[in-house]
């Protein structure tokens, strides 16, 4: 199997390398440091069987979405905006938002106030008649 650096490995296997980095801590994905001429960096493993890890993966993120919070962060950061998940598609891993932001990932806004939400997507969230606080 090929072994990657962690930025091509998130654009092989249509995750972020957030993720990537998440994988490789929880055992998901195997990895190893390698010395090179800019000094030692991460290369993943590409696993052989990508299908099987992308199907992991989703279920994963679908079963967040189903029991958590609609409002999500669009960056690692958590800078900017909290978001309405509107969904996560069928085919894609990347989240939609109700306002039509489309991010790379979704991360958890726990803790975050009212005022930190997208006003788009609140109106749009309103408009819908969705729940605000949980997808219950
Ligand atoms: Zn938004």
């Amino acid at each position: 199997m090929p072994r990657v650096t962690i930025q091509e490995a998130s654009r092989i296997l249509n995750v972020s390398q957030d993720v990537i980095r998440r994988n490789v801590r929880d055992g998901k994905l195997t990895a190893a440091k390698e010395g090179g001429p800019n000094g030692t960096r991460w290369m993943v493993d590409i696993p052989e069987n990508i299908e099987d890890y992308s199907d992991d993966f989703k279920q994963d993120i679908h079963a967040l979405a189903q029991t958590l919070t609609p409002w999500w962060y669009d960056n690692p950061n958590k800078r900017g905006f909290v978001h309405y998940l509107e969904s996560l598609g069928i085919e894609e891993v990347e989240p939609f938002f109700l306002c039509g932001a489309k991010g790379e990932d979704i991360w958890p806004a726990t803790g975050h106030q009212t005022g930190d939400r997208c006003q788009e997507c609140i109106l749009e969230a309103m408009a819908q008649g969705f729940p605000m606080e949980t997808r219950e």
